[in-house]
């Protein structure tokens, strides 16, 4: 435990750096890279022979025996095939390890089984990976050794995206041109590019693995779909920041060293609201390369869980009735000459550059809740959007006092004149320093919020991918840049104009701003009154992909095309179906091989013992017994009836004939059949002993890690 870690040694060990290739590439073939890489374009083959040749020696060296196109499609994971550098013996039987800059800029996976929406039959399966030349390469290193990793962006024959990273990308280079007609506008001539910048704090649990393998609804849906509650849970909060239990610390301390290898900032680390839940955040940085590291976190943290013994669960609701887990996703935009178009500065009334920012992004979210809702459902966060642990479903923006009282003067009277600022806290207390506050203070309740030099988007859920969520930020602010760029460039006036657009925009759309409690009943019907959607489950949220207004706002930035977006309708519908028909399948056979059989065991016992004491003696009191077993079969017979009910929908459901259709069959049948099964087996966890109940309860499971 004590030996001593170099972290500035080991960090990015794993990772071929700009620093690494600068050193190892001649000097021209660096720059000719690193311009493609700042500026976009294409190396040509010559220099990428040299540059894989490059990459694949360190690899080597570091024991690679395989590289793989590294890519995101549709599924929200990563996928990866490992090819050997091997190649044919010469004539003498020797095998020289090679790696060609075709190779590295170019793959062709057989791609017919991955999720493309119909926008690929089966019979044309030809997809292609693209090197992302700006995220670097790294090697992986597991039970099949070490593997160098391509990132890569993954598209059809005819050049369509059938992944997450392409349209990733594309909405970066739109929110770039955008915001770069914006501050050209206010005199920045230096900045060449506006970068978006993420940070995603991940949570998730950790759960032993001996029980996990008890329990097939773990295993096969990654949630718990039955369970009783255990008699304490998060009520004390005792759990949040609370002390690290050794056995996690062991599991934090590793994962940080695995994650800093692979050039991932972990930064830190906290228990959660609920036991067994922890939380992890690294450093922002360049929206792909923070999508292409939380896919790294998400995959460490489930290998090293297990070299501790553990499962990492990174559902968003493991556990019914317990905190879910979510990811802030973290989003601001910065000019390539360091200036963070979201900082406000000390005075916001008068950063006019700034208060522009603010009001076309107010615009964008007002304009665009229901795409950015629609951006973070997945299957699991159903079950989290608008419960009492996450934002609501509804989309509203959280200012803090501060900017909000800008706003308010902004719109009522066209000027800002003062400005709040956070004054002194004083603690009170003489040896303790009294501190500066910030101006604003935090709302956890708000799904989007302004963080002091960033936006915090609350909804993601801890299992999905951050690339949608991040291409459909830099989308909806790009086309908001871009309309009021329009206006701006060609004013005479332009303060005069500058002034009358954000008025404009703060008063048409300030119905977006809400600082109080998202959480509370009242906000919904608020909500509905100012016109604001409150779209209440993934599928309700996918067909705001094809309105006219966000066909209008992808096709015009280039970042999806029509039939895109209609394939990846058709993906997310399919996915909720298979999700859901997992589970309902998983409900069946849980409750017909283990829970009943178990149940109806122990009745047996009782109905034993009932007429064992009552022959031994004819005058005792066996009324425990018997109301036990009238209580148990009453619960049992409602669960077979449940059971059977389930098993009739779900293959109803399954035989719908379009996508569309399946999946509202599957949520609106199949899932209210699944809660109506869940309700008599609960309550029968709580009836029969322990011993004989067939897996490990909730207080097994999250209190005894
Ligand atoms: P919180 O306020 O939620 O406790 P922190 O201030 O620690 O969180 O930041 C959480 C995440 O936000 C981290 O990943 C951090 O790197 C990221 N972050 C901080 N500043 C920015 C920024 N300007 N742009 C994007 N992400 C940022
Ligand atoms: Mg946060």
């Amino acid at each position: 435990m004590s030996e001593n870690l170099n972290v500035e040694e080991i960090f990015a060990e794993n990772v071929f750096t700009v620093a690494k290739m600068k050193q190892r590439l001649p000097k021209k073939v660096f720059a000719e890279v690193k311009k493609v890489m700042d500026n976009g374009g294409e190396l040509s083959i010559e220099i990428a022979d040299v540059v894989a040749k490059a990459m694949k020696d360190w690899a080597i060296e570091k024991g690679a025996t395989h590289y793989t196109h590294w890519f995101q499609p549709l599924t929200g994971i990563t996928a990866e095939k490992h090819d050997a550098f091997v190649t044919h013996p010469d004539a003498d039987g020797r095998m020289l390890m090679e790696f060609s800059g075709k190779e590295l800029i170019k793959g062709e996976p057989d791609a017919s089984s991955f999720p493309s929406g119909g926008l690929r039959a089966t019979f044309e399966a030809r997809g292609y990976t693209a090197w992302d030349c700006t995220s670097p390469a790294f090697l992986k290193e597991s039970s099949t050794g070490a593997i160098l990793c391509i990132p890569t962006a993954f598209c059809s024959y005819k050049g369509e995206a059938l992944d997450k990273k392409t349209p990733l990308l594309r909405s970066m280079e739109a929110l770039s041109e955008q915001a770069l007609r914006i501050v050209r506008l206010f005199g920045n001539k230096e900045a060449k590019k506006v970068i978006a910048s993420v940070g995603a704090e991940q949570e998730y649990f950790l759960v032993d693995r001996e029980k996990y393998l008890q329990r097939k609804d773990l295993i096969y849906a990654g949630r718990t779909l039955f369970g009783a509650l255990p008699p304490k849970g998060q009520e004390m909060e005792d759990h949040y920041f609370g002390v690290i239990r050794e056995r996690i610390g062991i599991f934090m301390k590793d994962l940080n060293i695995e994650l800093w290898k692979l050039g991932v900032t972990a930064k830190t680390q906290h228990n959660e609201v609920a036991p067994a839940q922890h939380e992890l955040a690294p450093i922002y940085e360049t929206a792909n390369i923070a999508v292409d590291h939380n896919q790294l976190v998400m995959e460490t943290m489930k290998r090293v869980a297990q070299h501790h013994g553990m499962t990492c669960l990174l559902h968003e609701k493991p556990f019914d009735g317990v905190n879910g887990s979510g990811k802030h996703d973290n989003w601001s935009i910065c000019t390539d000459n360091g200036i963070n178009m979201l900082d406000p500065g000390d005075t916001p009334n008068e950063n006019i550059q700034f208060l522009l920012v603010l009001a076309c992004i107010i615009k964008a979210v007002d304009i665009h809740g229901d795409l950015l809702r629609q951006s973070a459902s997945d299957v699991g966060n159903d079950h989290r959007l608008g419960a009492n642990e996450a934002p609501p479903a509804i989309i509203s923006m959280f200012l803090g006092e501060q900017l909000e009282d800008v706003v308010k003067q902004l719109v009522e009277t066209g000027e800002a004149k003062t400005c709040k600022d956070g004054g002194v806290l004083e603690t009170g207390v003489k040896t303790l320093p009294d501190l500066m506050k910030d101006a604003t203070d935090r709302n956890r309740t708000s799904p989007f919020a302004f963080t002091g030099n960033k936006f915090e988007f609350r909804m993601v859920g801890s299992a999905d991918s951050i690339a949608s969520p991040n291409t459909t930020l830099n989308s909806i602010v790009a086309e908001a840049f871009c309309e009021a760029a329009d206006v701006l460039e060609k004013a005479e006036d332009f303060d005069m104009a500058v002034h009358d657009l954000i008025k404009e925009y703060l008063s048409k759309h300030q119905r977006i701003i809400f600082n109080g409690n998202g959480y509370s009943e009242e906000w919904v019907k608020e909500a509905e009154r100012r016109g604001l959607p409150n779209i209440k489950s993934m599928v309700d949220a996918v067909e705001t992909l094809t309105t006219e207004k966000s066909i209008k706002l992808f096709e015009k930035f280039g970042i999806f095309t029509k039939a895109e977006l209609e394939s990846r309708e058709e993906v997310l519908y399919e996915t909720y179906t298979k999700t859901i028909n997992i589970e309902a399948l998983t409900m069946i056979d849980m409750a017909t091989k283990q829970i009943i059989p178990a149940v109806i065991k122990y009745t047996t016992t009782l109905a034993n013992s009932l007429s064992s004491v009552r022959a031994a003696c004819e005058i005792a009191d066996v009324s425990a017994q018997s109301e036990l077993l009238v209580e148990v079969s009453a619960l049992l017979a409602e669960s077979k009836k449940a059971l059977k009910e389930l098993q009739r929908v779900t293959p109803q459901a399954a035989a719908k004939k379009n996508a569309k259709e399946m999946a509202f069959a599957y949520k609106d049948i199949v899932v209210p059949a699944m809660e109506a099964l869940r309700k008599p087996v609960d309550k029968l966890e709580m009836l029969v002993d322990k011993e004989a109940w067939p897996m490990p309860s909730y207080g097994d499971l999250i209190f005894e890690v």
